[in-house]
């Protein structure tokens, strides 16, 4: 969506005679927003804000609701289907002069025993509200049950993957139950247990180790009990098995236990690295089998293999500082490209900035890095990270509205209400009389 907006803008006059046109394919009708899902789950930010609408912002744009299934770049088709889980596949195809390919990364799985029965995912803006339902429901149960078995299990919250969205929703949920034991008469903050598991050495594989430190104490120091180097054997029964052998019962169980690059990509005849990303050069046009640029092929975000001029020309690590930037320089690439040819002297190598990165931890919460290498904490590291993210987001009418949302829990505090499973429907009470 933001190279779309940004080529929008520079394509404008020729889109609206007629002479260029730009075609965007998303199975969404809009933009998830992700840093800031986990502010959604801890009821802080009104789920529809995090989102953008595609059809608001991208006016001179085709916007198609529908999945690439297929793109054989050296014919120049891609093959896009709009139908639902368990219809029929119906393809349509589309042709192109360019290609700009962005379509991101999906969760990893793995084989765990009872996984699939007792995990939650946290990715999207439905399981974001579902996970902040589900965390405020377990303190109901517990406030109500004479069965301390229940209650410990309906009170131990457990995440396995500590990337973005593990640390995130689990920091913000946390400081969240914090506040919702308030009013509960027989539950305190101590009674609740945080556990993240993480495969590696370290948390947040995305950010600079020192930042990954400095959340990790942060985290420890709010009792959450963080395991290195352990890993989920078995969720069957709802009793975690961790490598390390311990063995507990718990009724939440988080899964976002990293990412990997969109299987759509083995379907294209671009060439891809070790890990499954699309081969790029440092201008994010797509690498040709001589070494040099192929043409009309362009990619950006976590599914290119973006050389990073900080990490030896190792790849860009997967997030979101990365994705809009390289998509405002791909998008001016791509017009310099239009202009002047493929190898045009205006097109740009990816440089990024130093990284600014910064974790919210909960409300007034948050670890931040800056550019000049000080480091905050608690408030001052909050805003920073909120006018940070705020900065990104592509639509000046959502910044308003989370300006709002957060004016409003600074007024009146956070809002802890279970919505309960909005898809149950009520059956309608038989009618008294006749109709007539
Ligand atoms: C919960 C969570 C929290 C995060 N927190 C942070 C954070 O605090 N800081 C940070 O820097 N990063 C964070 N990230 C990572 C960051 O969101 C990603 O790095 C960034 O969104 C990558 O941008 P992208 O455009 O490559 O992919 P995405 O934003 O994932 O966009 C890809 C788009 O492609 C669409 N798509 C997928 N398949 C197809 C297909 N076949 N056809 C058409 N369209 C398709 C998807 O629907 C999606 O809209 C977080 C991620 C998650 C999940």
């Amino acid at each position: 969506m933001s190279a779309a907006l940004h080529l929008q803008r520079g394509l404008r006059e020729r889109l609206r005679r007629g002479e260029a046109h730009l075609t965007l394919v998303e199975p969404q009708a809009y933009l998830t927003y992700h840093p800031l899902l986990a502010e959604v789950a801890a009821g802080t930010i009104d789920p529809r804000h995090v989102v953008v609408p595609l059809r608001r912002e991208l006016t001179e744009c085709r916007v198609l609701t529908a999945r690439i299934t297929r793109i054989e770049h050296a014919t120049r088709r891609a093959w896009a289907d709009a139908a639902g889980p368990g219809e029929a596949p119906a393809p349509v195809e589309l042709g192109y002069d360019v290609l700009v390919l962005a379509p991101g990364s999906v969760s990893r799985t793995a084989p765990v025993p009872g996984l699939a029965e007792h995990g939650r995912r946290f990715s999207t803006v439905g399981e974001a509200v579902g996970l902040r339902d589900h965390v405020l429901e377990q303190l109901d149960l517990a406030t109500t049950t004479r069965d301390p078995a229940l209650r410990q299990a309906a009170l131990t919250f457990v995440f396995v993957g500590a990337g973005y969205a593990g640390v995130g929703a689990l920091a913000e949920l946390e400081d969240m139950a914090r506040y919702a034991v308030r009013g509960h008469h027989n539950i305190t903050p101590d009674d609740l247990r945080w556990v993240l598991v993480e495969a590696t050495d370290r948390i947040l594989a995305e950010e600079s180790p020192e930042l990954a430190e400095h959340t990790l104490a942060q985290l420890r120091e709010r009792n959450v009990d963080v395991r290195l180097r352990t890993t989920l054997e078995s969720a069957a029964g709802g009793v975690m098995a961790l490598s390390d052998g311990s063995r507990f019962a718990a009724r939440t169980l988080v899964w976002t236990a990293g990412v990997r690059p969109n299987p759509l990509l083995r379907d294209t005849d671009l060439p891809l690295d070790t890990t499954g990303r699309v081969r790029c050069l440092g201008s994010l046009q797509v690498l040709g089998p001589d070494g040099r640029a192929l043409p009309g092929a362009w990619a950006a975000g976590d599914g290119a293999a973006v050389p990073d001029p900080h990490a030896d020309g190792a790849p860009c690590a997967p997030n979101a500082q990365h994705a809009f930037a390289q998509a405002e320089l791909l998008a001016a690439n791509v017009l310099a490209a239009l202009a002047d040819g493929p190898h045009a002297s205006g097109i740009a190598e990816y440089r990024p900035d130093t990284p600014a990165c910064s974790t919210s931890l909960g409300l007034g919460r948050a670890v931040a890095h800056t550019r000049r290498g000080g480091r905050l904490t608690g408030r001052r590291a909050w805003w920073l990270h909120r006018a940070r993210h705020l900065r990104r987001l592509p639509s000046g009418e959502r910044r308003v509205r989370i300006l709002m949302d957060w004016a409003m829990t600074g007024l009146f505090s956070r809002e802890v209400v279970p919505l309960g499973r909005p898809e149950r429907r009520e059956r309608p009470e038989q009618a008294d009389e006749r109709p007539g």
